[in-house]
């Protein structure tokens, strides 16, 4: 599969950034917010693919970030929150960065632990294929993956 080295430019702010990705596709500015930066530059990185383990932390993070390309599913300890609990818990899911080799062996982004409110929560992340029936047969190709974020408590692990 490809794998690109993107280059951006900010329109507004001037800064620069690179981002690696399955396509060559537009994002958005990490220093201003600004919305649809297209790449001015992109290196193709398929004669030097990254290894499984950054591919799908790549894709884990960025979904778990927009939440797009795949569904998030609470438990019923997580739904019977106030819709402002919930609403911040999954801000937190999105921010989270306190990766570890105790949480992250495999360093695949798919695993967390969350404090909200002096409660401890879990996120993880699980791979099926595209009509959620079985797994994916290659979590790394997200054509052929649905990923399903869970949250839950502690207590439902
Ligand atoms: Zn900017």
């Amino acid at each position: 599969m490809a794998w690109f080295c993107n280059h951006y430019a900010c329109d507004r702010c001037k800064k620069s950034w690179t981002d690696e990705w399955f396509a060559t596709c537009d994002d958005n500015c990490p220093h201003c917010g600004a919305r649809h930066m297209s790449p001015h530059q992109s290196d193709d990185l398929s004669l030097y693919p990254p290894s499984d383990a950054t591919r799908m932390a790549r894709l884990n993070d960025r979904f778990r970030r927009t939440l797009k390309g795949g569904r998030v599913v609470m438990t019923a300890g997580v739904e019977a929150l106030t819709e402002n609990a919930k609403a911040v818990l999954l801000l937190k899911v999105a921010a989270f960065e306190d990766f570890t080799v105790d949480n992250d062996p495999h360093s695949e982004h798919d695993f967390g632990s969350i404090d909200l409110l002096g409660e401890k929560y879990f996120w993880k992340i699980d791979y099926y294929d595209p009509h959620c029936r079985h797994g994916s047969e290659d979590p790394t190709d997200p054509d052929k993956t649905t990923r399903v974020l869970t949250i839950m408590r502690t207590e439902e692990y």
